[in-house]
């Protein structure tokens, strides 16, 4: 019998770049005000790793606000912070095909909105 799977992001945040393309696109494609996101870049450091150098960490975190594009993915599109992200670091799909298809070796994050099941 056919079970509802949950639909989410995967976001592998070891290559976010954090150029904020997702938090544009998404505000973009819902029409939201410039102080309200369905994502957000979390800026954390800087810390000091050799002498001369210090490195940032970029942490895409979606929020209440996402809906998974359900008007897109319903036409068959990808949510478009997947289609714009500079990083090429955002999945969407299954969680378990997400997690199953994911290497393992970098750091990552799933996100789960109540939005989106998929028959399956
Ligand atoms: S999936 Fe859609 S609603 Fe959710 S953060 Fe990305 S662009 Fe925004
Ligand atoms: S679009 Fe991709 S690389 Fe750019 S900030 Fe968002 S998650 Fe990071």
């Amino acid at each position: 019998m056919a079970q509802d799977k949950a639909l989410g992001l995967l976001i592998n945040y070891e290559f976010c770049t954090g150029c904020h393309s997702c938090e544009t696109s998404c505000q973009m494609e819902h029409d939201l005000p410039y102080d309200r996101w369905g994502i957000k870049i979390q800026k954390i450091g800087p810390w000091q790793i050799a002498e001369d150098k210090y490195q940032y960490d970029f942490v895409p975190v979606p929020t209440d606000q996402c809906n998974l594009c359900a008007e897109r993915t319903e036409k068959g599109k990808l949510p478009l912070c997947v289609q714009h992200c500079q990083g090429a670091c955002m999945q969407y799909g299954p969680v378990d095909e997400l997690v199953a298809n994911f290497n393992g070796k970098t750091r990552f994050a799933i996100f789960v909105p109540n939005a989106g099941t998929v028959k399956a």
